[in-house]
């Protein structure tokens, strides 16, 4: 018998594999299905010529991600790594784009494709971005079956786009062009013929497959925006134990620049030692500190630039480095470094 590529599919549920909640009212609330209710669905993977294997989580609404069970996921792609060709994960859309990041930085010296896809219409329905999604996905973790280059990384495939995970937003509640790549041109385009981008994908890794087994939850998100209180600021970089925040800044990594505002930076980098991530509000672009006074005082202030990283991915990076346990400058160091793709540093400030 000729050699088949083998794909392990982890389902942890999302909209692709949802039914509603109420048997026989398509109205009422959609809740993730077990595999086995999804099966008559996906019976055309077998036509393809590959072999699928499913490994079942715990189903749930994205919406319910945590750390846990992204370090449960890493788990499962260790203990089966040297088993298949490639893996694909079945995920809700919402948290997507922090999981895929998060799986590019706790897997490490990866050489197989981890592809990550979901659809915003259930499998169940009959008209649905589910299929399609799912069956082109499936073409890239088994790439050889298809005649297609290897692409090694974590990455989002969504209505016809593969997409680096690290550099993947949600940018649609409902339409079908769910996701869009920040920054950086898709991996491979699958609109008619497949086209993949074999100049920019990352080169398989010959040194030994691990995965990182630590995140630190002590960190926080959050936007500034006109009027912001500065006594909230306060209250957040009070909390115990914080260790990191991700600021969402405006356009070039702009902010207030009145002594109030700026206090509370000085009280959270100097006093609490927290490490500050500036990163822009705007879907594209970067953080170009030295641009405008209004950032440079962050800068001066001791708030790194995050340059052209999505929110997303900053925020799970910081979690990864804290969590592996680097003491501030580390962290701060290699929060502006190239780890996997998931940032452009040449930013000079130049008009
Ligand atoms: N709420 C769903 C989820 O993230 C949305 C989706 O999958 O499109 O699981």
């Amino acid at each position: 018998m000729s050699y088949r590529e083998k794909v392990c599919i982890i389902y942890t549920g999302g909209t692709l594999g949802m039914l509603p909640k109420e048997t026989g009212d398509s109205c009422s609330p959609l809740v993730p299905a077990e595999w086995k209710e999804l099966k008559e669905f996906v019976s055309f993977l077998k036509r393809l010529p590959l072999e699928t294997v499913l490994y079942e989580m715990d189903p749930i609404d994205s919406s319910n991600m945590n750390p846990d069970y992204w370090l449960d996921i890493a788990k499962v792609i260790k203990d089966n790594y040297n088993d298949y060709s490639g893996f694909l994960i079945l995920h809700g859309t919402d948290t997507m784009a922090y999981t895929a990041a998060a799986l590019s930085f706790l897997l490490e010296n990866l050489s197989k494709p981890v592809i990550i896809t979901g659809a915003q219409i259930p499998i169940s329905a009959a008209r649905n971005d589910a299929a399609q999604n799912l069956a082109s996905a499936v073409m890239f973790a088994a790439p050889y079956a298809f005649g297609l280059p290897l692409i090694p990384e974590a990455a989002i495939f969504f209505n016809n786009k593969l997409i680096r995970g690290n550099r993947a937003k949600k940018i649609d509640s409902f339409g079908y062009a769910g996701f869009d790549s920040c920054n950086y041109p898709a991996l491979a385009d699958t609109a008619g013929d497949i086209f993949v981008n074999e100049q920019i994908i990352r080169k398989p890794s010959e040194k030994g497959f691990f995965i990182h087994r630590k995140l630190e939850r002590e960190v926080f998100l959050f936007d500034i925006f006109p009027g912001i209180a500065p006594e909230i600021m306060r209250y957040i970089f009070n909390i115990p134990n914080l260790k990191g925040v991700v600021l969402k800044t405006y356009g070039a990594g702009n902010a207030p620049t009145n002594d109030s505002f700026l206090k509370e930076i000085e009280f959270a980098v100097d006093k609490k030692k927290l490490v500050i991530v500036n990163v822009t509000q705007c879907i594209r672009g970067g953080v170009k500190p030295a641009r405008y006074d209004a950032g440079a005082k962050l800068l001066d202030g001791g708030v790194i630039s995050g340059a052209d990283m999505t929110p997303e991915a900053a925020l799970v990076k910081l979690m990864f480095l804290l969590g592996s346990g680097h003491d501030v400058e580390t962290t701060k160091r290699l929060m502006q470094k190239d780890l996997r793709g998931e940032i452009c540093v040449d930013t000079p400030n130049k008009l």
